[in-house]
């Protein structure tokens, strides 16, 4: 039986994962459990699933939480020790690092620091860190294993261990991308679209923000870098392909010429599942793959004209240190600001690219660079939107 921490439990990879763990109660059990405000959703969870400890994001949401929850005997706390706390538990086994955006660094590096099997889907954390958090998965001999589609492809395309060093005879990393929902559109009609519209994934159902970087392309310059730290390459081994249809999930391309692919249906439950049993495999209720109904499967290479960000992603690597952690947040906050209808959807890149012009780049030491970089550049993605010199 392995014991789950679900840091993220009310978003769409928590619900997903839960769906696993409903699936399969021989195998899995709900430790502890996390959200930032959504107590509805996570009075559900605690009354279906019964976890010990819960945390949320302040302490009026753990108050109303418990009030709903009356005759559990689950434990309420709030606040970011408690995250940390409930990451690094005895009880857990793994951690499913699903909370959105860089709020879901501190728990995960907990979950590591306590040698937790670590499921990572927070890309961002990864994405911020990198270094940092690549040295503490080595000296706490932690097994990492990607959730996100991509890299959950590239991994089981990979020569199997554990992430890391293996990439033996590889060529290069192909990386698919759906290319959101404007994939075709001219930069005209994208100037004037709405969240809803950006919100709406042609394959994936997913969190607003994941959302809004799909359709702007952040999303796969977030996992270009990833991949680079995951398995240990540069943007220069990756390449980037339009793959519409969602159906290969990413490629590894060996020095003979063969070509190693995942396909499935798009849906996290199948990454999700493989990273809670691996080695082994076990049933997500995922529809299988009818290839003669698909009958087709587009490439294309991706528009670095109409989308900015997967550039400037690439130029973040190369310019090492602090630069992720930069753009990342610039990005985090040009996309709130896109959601609360304050600036328009080709801003965000503009923002992105000033924040990471402007910003002074410095080595990362030690995960302070990392906060103070993240907390200047929201400061200055703030700034360049309150005096809207994107324009
Ligand atoms: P979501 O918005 O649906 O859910 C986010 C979860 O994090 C919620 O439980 C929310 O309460 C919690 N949360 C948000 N802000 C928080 C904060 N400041 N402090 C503590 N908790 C907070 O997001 P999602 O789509 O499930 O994505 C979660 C992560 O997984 C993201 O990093 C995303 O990039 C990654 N991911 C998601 C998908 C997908 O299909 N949804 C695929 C690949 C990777
Ligand atoms: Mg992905």
């Amino acid at each position: 039986m392995q014991g789950i921490c679900l840091l993220g439990a009310t978003g769409s990879i928590g619900q997903s994962t839960l769906d696993i763990i409903a699936l399969h109660p021989d195998k899995f059990s709900l430790i502890s459990a996390s959200a930032n405000e959504s107590v509805d959703k996570m009075a559900e969870i605690c009354r279906r699933f019964k976890p010990q400890r819960v945390v949320m994001g302040s302490k009026q949401a753990r108050d109303q939480l418990a009030l709903k929850c009356q005759g559990l005997t689950t434990s309420f706390e709030w606040g970011e020790e408690a995250l940390d706390s409930i990451a690094a538990d005895p009880d857990v086994d793994q951690v499913m690092a699903a909370i959105m955006g860089f709020a879901g660094l501190k728990p995960t590096l907990a979950g590591i620091r306590a040698g937790k099997r670590i499921l990572l889907a927070n890309k961002e954390s990864l994405v911020t860190a990198g270094k940092l958090f690549m040295d503490e998965v080595a000296r706490h001999n932690v097994v990492l294993l990607p959730i996100d589609s991509e890299h959950n492809a590239i991994f089981q395309s990979l020569p199997q261990s554990s992430v890391g060093a293996h990439k033996k005879d590889v060529a290069k990393i192909i990386l698919t991308a759906s290319g959101g929902p404007f994939r075709a559109w001219s930069l005209e009609d994208m100037a004037s679209v709405t969240p809803e519209q950006a919100c709406k994934h042609p394959n994936w159902s997913m969190g607003q923000k994941i959302s809004i970087d799909s359709a702007t392309l952040m999303n796969k310059g977030l996992e270009l870098i990833e991949a680079c730290w995951l398995f240990d390459v540069t943007p220069n081994e990756i390449e980037v392909v339009v793959h519409p249809e969602s159906i290969i999930h990413s490629m590894v391309s060996y020095v003979d010429g063969s070509v190693l692919a995942q396909m499935g249906n798009p849906d996290m439950k199948i990454p999700i599942a493989y990273g809670m049993s691996w080695p082994d495999r076990i049933d997500t209720s995922v529809a299988p793959l009818n290839l003669v109904e698909i009958s087709r499967l587009n490439f294309d290479a991706p528009d670095l004209m109409r989308f900015p960000n997967l550039q400037l992603a690439a130029d973040a690597w190369f310019a090492g240190g602090t630069a992720m952690a930069v753009l990342n947040a610039a990005n985090e906050v040009a996309v709130a600001a896109f959601l609360n209808r304050q600036i328009r959807f080709l801003d965000i890149a503009r923002i992105n690219e000033q924040v990471l012009a402007g910003a002074n780049i410095v080595t990362v030491n030690t995960l302070d660079d990392v906060f103070e970089a993240d907390l200047y550049s929201r400061r200055l993605a703030l700034d360049v939107i309150t005096r809207g010199r994107f324009l």
